[in-house]
Formats: structure tokens, sequence, C-alpha cells
């Protein structure tokens, strides 16, 4: 969307233009999943589907919000003295933690905001259109109140908001990538020490679809903790013989050598992918910057096979994605990408492929799910930026 189209959308809610517009990505990740809570490494991109935003301040206290993906809700009205989470402020409860978690580390946000968003990331698809809401309100209010803050800051907010204000448990991964992206790049990121090495993502003449299952996460957040726990679990067991923090810190022999300690043959599952996925994340990286993309594509299908049957995440609207995938012409590889139980899935496939490619992958799908997927090309964005 265009500024001034924004602007425009902007003044037909409040009355008049916007002090600023904004963008917010959306992101996917290449590989590494379910390692950014395991101290792992991860690699994940920001893309062009994303939040856009038109804020302005106002003269009193109030917080008046209004999305266009959800125009029933009209215009929400927040109370900036009274930022506590309350189910029937539906969306802007995200808006919410953002602001009081922004207060609370002392800075200044002294005045109410009108605030119009527009999105065009499918909610609740594993793309994380929440992580891209809570960048694109905090970048608002760094922008409006002129905020001494650090990207890194806010990206730590948003994760704060979602594990503290709404209750989701996840890792650092989607607000880093949204915050921290950089257009036609990759970002490797060690998410125990949060170092990140920007990777050029030449894939020569392929692009990457984004496969959305069209099936909501259901059951995705308590099963979603359930990992994590099994995950904690496994690492204690490990602990009793091995001096370690995380499991990402953990290679292959020397999972080999001590897994015996882990009792429980799901959760030695859950810690074998933990542990390799971090390894293949590494090794993807260096395929990619090696240039050998036919390597980059086995691992990123490796990953995966190892979160079908290891770590138990993905359902059978993703396997028929990425299985399907796998036979079609021009692919390099296929996976689930985000926590899994529905969402999206990613291919990266050689571009004069990408019309069979949707169409066979499609059909079989609808023939055997019911109903059909959808297929977006993700082109690589930057992260959170104000729009000039
Ligand atoms: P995901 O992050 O995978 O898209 P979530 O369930 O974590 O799924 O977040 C989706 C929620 O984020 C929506 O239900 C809504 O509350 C909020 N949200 C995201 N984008 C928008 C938007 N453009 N307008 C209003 N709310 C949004
Ligand atoms: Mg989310």
């Amino acid at each position: 969307m265009e500024k001034a189209e924004l602007e425009t959308k902007f003044e037909k809610v409040f009355g008049a233009k916007p002090e600023k517009t904004f963008f917010s990505p959306g992101r996917i990740n290449l590989i590494g999943e379910h390692t950014d809570y395991n101290g792992g490494h991860v690699f994940p991109c920001a893309i062009t589907l994303g939040t856009y935003g038109a804020a302005s301040k106002r003269d009193d206290r109030k917080l008046n919000f209004y999305s266009a993906n959800f125009e029933d809700k009209g215009i929400i009205e927040v109370d900036l003295n009274n930022l506590v989470y309350d189910e029937k402020d539906n969306w802007t409860n995200y808006a919410k933690g953002m602001i009081k978690f922004l207060k609370e580390d002392g800075y200044d946000i002294d005045a109410g905001m009108d605030i119009f968003i527009e999105g065009n990331i499918p909610n609740g698809s594993g793309l994380s259109s929440s992580s891209s809401l809570e960048l694109l309100i905090g970048i608002i209010c760094q922008e409006l109140f002129e905020l001494d803050t650090e990207r890194i800051d806010l990206v730590k907010l948003g994760q704060k908001t979602e594990n503290k204000f709404i209750g989701v448990n996840s890792g650092i991964m989607d607000q880093f990538a949204i915050g921290m992206g950089q257009a036609g790049k990759a970002l490797l990121l060690d998410t125990n020490t949060l170092e990140y090495t920007p990777v050029p993502l030449d894939l020569k003449n392929n692009v990457i679809v984004i496969m959305n299952t069209n099936k909501r996460r259901e059951l995705a957040d308590s099963k979603y903790n359930e990992r994590r726990a099994e995950c904690e679990k496994a690492l204690a067991e490990l602990q009793t013989k091995l001096d370690v923090k995380s499991l990402g810190e953990l290679d292959e022999s020397t999972f080999d050598e001590y897994c015996y300690l882990i009792e429980d043959e799901a959760r030695l599952k859950r810690a074998r992918h933990a542990v390799l996925e971090n390894q293949r994340t590494l090794k993807a990286e260096k395929a990619l910057e090696a240039g050998d993309l036919e390597r980059f594509g086995r691992l990123i299908n490796a990953s995966h096979v190892s979160l079908e049957h290891d770590y138990e995440v993905t359902g059978v609207e993703l396997d028929t994605l990425a299985h399907e995938a796998w036979k079609q012409k021009g692919v390099l590889g296929a996976r689930m990408t985000g926590a899994g139980f529905g969402g999206c899935g990613i291919t990266i496939v050689d571009k004069d492929c990408v019309e069979d490619f949707k169409e066979n992958v499609g059909k079989v799908y609808e023939e055997k799910i019911g109903y059909a997927p959808s297929f977006y090309i993700a082109e690589v964005a930057d992260g959170t930026k104000v729009l000039d």
C-alpha cells in the first residue's frame, strides 16, 4: 500500500491526516524450527506481507485503535492509564502490552494516540502477524514520542508482550526477524547470545512460495507449551552428566553419547529434533553461502521430516503440502514454517515451474483435505520501518 492511500484511510476514520505512517513485515523461517527456545539457531527473514500503520498523538490520554481487518469492531478505545489485558478489547491487547511495557521501562508516553492499522498477513497462519503488530506499535511509540529506544529493545518488548501479556510462551525468533530484517537477506541468529549474521539470500532462478494450509492452528498454544516442557525435562536429564545450559549447545556426537540419560521415548525424539535441527541450520547457512542450493534444499526437506516424525508438530495438512511439493519439477526444498499444527509451509522452486507447482500441489491437497490451500510468493523485505 502507498503512503498516500494509508493517509487517506486514516483520515476517513479519524478526520485528519496522520503524523506518520509505518510498515511492519511478517516473517518466514527458512530452517531452524522450534530451536529458538532451546538455545539453538534460527534462519528467518522478513517478508513483504505485513502490517501497515498510521498514527497521530492526541491531546488527551485516550488510545483510539482501528484495524481495517476488524472493521466490525470499529474504533476500540483504551485508557492510557489502564493498560490491562481484557479479552473483549480483542486485538488491541497486543498494543496495550507493548505500550505498558515501554512505560514500565521508563519511556515517556504521556499522551493518547489515534492509530489505524491494516495488514495483509493471513492471521493465525504462522507468518507471525502478532509480532508484526507488536513491532508496529513499538515503532509508532518510538517515533511519535521520540523515544530513545534501540531496535533490539522493541524486539525484546514484543516477545515480553507475547509471553507475559498475551500468554503465549514463544521464543525470540519472530520479533527478531521482523524488527531486524533486511531486504534480500536471511538472518542467522544464535538465540543463546542474540548474535546474528545477515546472509544474502541468493536463490538464483528460484523463488520462495508460501503455502498456506488454510487450517487455523488449533491447539497450537497448548501443544507448543507441551513441547517446551518436554525439551526442558530432557535437558534436565542430560544435565545430570553434562555441563550445558541448553540443547543448542550439543553437537550430534555428544548427543549420541549421552542421550541414554533421557528416559522417555517421546522426550528423546523431541530433544533429538532440537539438537539435529540446530546443526542442520548451521549446515544450511553454509550451503547457502557456498551457493550449494541443492544441499540447502535437502536440509530443508530433512527439517520437515524431523518436525513430522520426531517433534510431531506437522499434521496431515502440512505433511500433504510438503510431500506433494517434494514430487514437483523444479523444487529444491519444502517444509513447514513457524510453530506448525496447521499454518504455512514454504517451498523453494524454480520460478518457471511455479504455475505448475501451484496447480499440482493445490489439486492433490484439495482432494485429500477437502478445501484449497493458498499460495503467495514471498519477497524478502526490510524490518519494521517508517514509510517515506
Ligand atoms: P500469527 O501471529 O501466526 O498470525 P496469532 O494468533 O499469534 O497468529 O496472532 C493473530 C492475532 O494478531 C489476531 O487474532 C489479532 O488479534 C492480531 N492481529 C494481527 N494482525 C492484525 C491486524 N492487521 N489487525 C488487527 N489485529 C491483528
Ligand atoms: Mg503469533
